[in-house]
């Protein structure tokens, strides 16, 4: 099956692979000149840069099986951000807070 995808955002691209995972003939349609929408990045020559503040919690179960399955799980580094989250009525640094026992890390881990 061919599909067109309109958006070469996470949404898209996680659905490109996703379908070209099961056969599918991909092209994605991105108006702009990077891939990424709002995830992606300024180029400044000698390092590049979030285009947004963006993080990864611990909790975000489906994006690290995302990146898992697409075998960059070892590039992600986990720190302490000196942003504060409140999360069950507490204010602390993401990663103090451990995913909660119903939240598994990894969606297919049993
Ligand atoms: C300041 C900020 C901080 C954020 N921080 C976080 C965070 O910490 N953690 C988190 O999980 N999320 C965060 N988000 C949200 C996250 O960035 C978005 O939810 C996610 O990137 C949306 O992805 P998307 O693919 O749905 O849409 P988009 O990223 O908007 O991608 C849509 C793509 O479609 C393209 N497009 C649109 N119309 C057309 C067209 N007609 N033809 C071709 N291409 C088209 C656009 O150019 C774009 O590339 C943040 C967002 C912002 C703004």
């Amino acid at each position: 099956m061919k599909v067109g995808i309109i958006g070469g955002g996470t949404m898209g691209l996680a659905l490109a692979h996703r379908l070209a995972r099961q056969g599918c003939a991909v092209t994605v349609l991105e108006a702009a000149p990077q891939v990424g929408g709002l995830a992606t990045w300024f180029d400044y020559g000698d390092f590049v840069w979030d285009k947004f503040y963006h993080v990864i919690c611990r909790s975000d179960s489906h994006l690290l099986g995302l990146i898992d399955e697409l075998g960059i799980g070892d590039k992600v580094k986990w720190s302490h951000t000196r942003t504060g989250f409140l999360w069950r009525g507490k204010v602390g640094s993401a990663p103090i807070f451990p995913p909660h026992p119903t939240e598994r890390r990894n969606p297919r881990e049993k």
